[in-house]
């Protein structure tokens, strides 16, 4: 039930969140003509997803069913979640702006399709997956509880292990070398220190 701080904290960037990705869902169904390219895995991963991203967190805020798994942490480490949740919103929001209708939820090419090597996308690969970590810390730091609190990030792994070889896969077959060489100037999640 809503009965902590970090869990009224956590609803309101999990609201933010929605408004996100509902309007980069709204762009992407006004959109032009895509490519298919779906592979039955990744769509099913993305569902579970879902789970930990949604369904999870939902049931723990709103009834006591999980409550027997709590677990707590220090003051500050709760307190913590809030940047982090922040950092994951602010970074969910440009990676949307930046690829703007090039977005879509499984893996797919668009029939004018660019390459964004731009904004966030200068300095790594996929930002928007960097967002969902990040929202997954902050969801372990914010719900404490061993059902809730870990579940987006159980359920982000296996995503993403299956979905990022594959989506640079199809990029560099798109784009060849231009992506290559984009892959050299950047990192995955994380900033390369060194060119
Ligand atoms: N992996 C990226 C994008 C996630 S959305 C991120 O985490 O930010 C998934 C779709 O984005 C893929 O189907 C692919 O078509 C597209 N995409 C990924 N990287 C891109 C890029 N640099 N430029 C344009 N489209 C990209």
């Amino acid at each position: 039930m809503l009965d902590s701080k970090f869990k009224i904290v956590f609803l309101i960037g999990f609201l933010v969140g929605s408004v996100i990705r509902r309007l980069g869902t709204r762009r992407y169904r006004r959109g032009q003509a895509r490519k298919e390219r779906k592979l039955l895995l990744d769509t099913l991963l993305v569902w579970f997803a879902a789970t930990g991203l949604l369904v999870v967190p939902l049931l723990y805020l709103f009834t006591a069913w999980l409550d027997f798994a709590n677990y707590g942490l220090p003051t500050w480490a709760g307190w913590l979640g809030a940047p982090v949740f922040t950092a994951a919103l602010w970074l969910l929001w440009k990676s949307h702006a930046d690829l703007a209708l090039n977005w879509s939820p499984t893996l797919e090419i668009r029939e004018e399709h660019t390459l964004v090597t731009g904004g966030v996308y200068r300095h790594i690969r996929h930002p928007m997956y960097a967002a969902h970590w990040l929202w997954g810390i902050a969801q372990v730091l914010l719900l404490q509880n061993w059902i809730a609190g870990p579940a987006l990030l159980a359920v982000f792994v296996p995503l993403c292990l299956v979905r990022v070889p594959r989506e640079e896969q199809m990029m560099l077959e798109r784009f060849g070398e231009e992506y290559r060489q984009y892959m050299n100037r950047t990192g995955r999640m994380l900033p390369r220190l060194r060119r």
